[in-house]
């Protein structure tokens, strides 16, 4: 095991810091091609109708509360390839749909029905920070360098294999198998949530609130669990999760008092903007 680490060390040495990351883990792919496989995945997702990508001209006010927080999350010096990144939104309308996922090179997709199944801004943000955390992370560039080959992904990139395109699509829009996240890129990225939350306005457990209130659900409420029960088969303990969030705060110091009222407004407005609100 260690004899395999020190190798593994000296080949990340080798190799030049864009194959691997703070850690030393390998990663054969660099920065640029999470970019430019990140802009051909969101280009495969934005162009194909059956996404449901609201459009930006049309629903301005809501794309720009969004990006206001999504830019106070890259601000809190805490996200490590904030200038490298594309760190581009965008909304999905499926209210039936409890999910947001981030391709490689940070392009962002938050689904209307989890905007409006969270209740306060700090939620979302606190899951939006967890989106973030898996690009920055870059876990999902190692999830399809696992899954899928080196090679395969430099041809997706030069445009030769259309299929592996729209099937890395479709599986991170709809959270399928080859897309799922370990326990430890989970925590990973909860953990993280927290770091980039401490340098903002929101409470920096928001990534905590929304597992919590996914847990205390009632089974009654048959279509909204019926969503969570497919959301818990792909993520983690939640109940864990609910725990080592609120922990970590504490840890790290940082305020877990909700942002306020004039940011929840902002939050219902923007929720009402989408028609979202009840
Ligand atoms: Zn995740």
């Amino acid at each position: 095991m260690k004899k395999s680490i020190i190798t593994l060390l000296a080949f990340c040495g080798l190799l030049g810091a864009s194959s691997c990351d703070k850690n030393n883990n390998l990663l054969l792919f660099g920065i640029e091609q999470d970019k430019q496989l990140g802009q051909q995945v969101s280009n495969e997702i934005n162009n194909d109708p059956s996404y449901n990508i609201l459009s930006e001209s049309q629903n301005r006010e809501a794309y720009a509360y969004l990006e206001g927080m999504r830019d106070e999350i890259l601000n809190s010096g805490a996200v490590e390839y904030k200038d490298d990144f594309a760190w581009e939104l965008k909304i999905i309308d499926d209210q039936n749909v409890l999910n947001a996922f981030a391709t490689p090179g940070g392009y962002i997709y938050v689904y209307t029905g989890l905007i409006k199944y969270l209740e306060d801004p700090d939620d979302l943000a606190g899951v939006m920070g967890h989106e973030i955390a898996h690009a920055d992370l870059r876990h999902t560039s190692r999830n399809l360098q696992n899954n899928y080959g080196i090679q395969i992904l430099l041809s997706i990139i030069s445009g030769q294999a259309d299929s592996e395109l729209s099937q890395i699509a479709l599986g991170l829009a709809t959270n399928g198998a080859l897309m799922q996240f370990s326990q430890k890129f989970e925590k990973e990225s909860d953990l993280k949530s927290v770091e980039y939350l401490a340098g903002t306005k929101y409470r920096c457990d928001g990534a905590a609130t929304f597992f919590q209130k996914l847990e205390e659900e009632n089974p009654a409420n048959e279509d909204i669990f019926s969503q969570i029960n497919a959301f818990f088969s792909t993520h983690p303990q939640p109940a864990d999760r609910a725990d080592y969030i609120p922990e970590e705060a504490e840890k790290v110091g940082c305020s877990t008092k909700p942002s306020g009222e004039s940011s929840q407004q902002a939050y219902d407005l923007f929720k009402s903007n989408l028609g979202l609100l009840l």
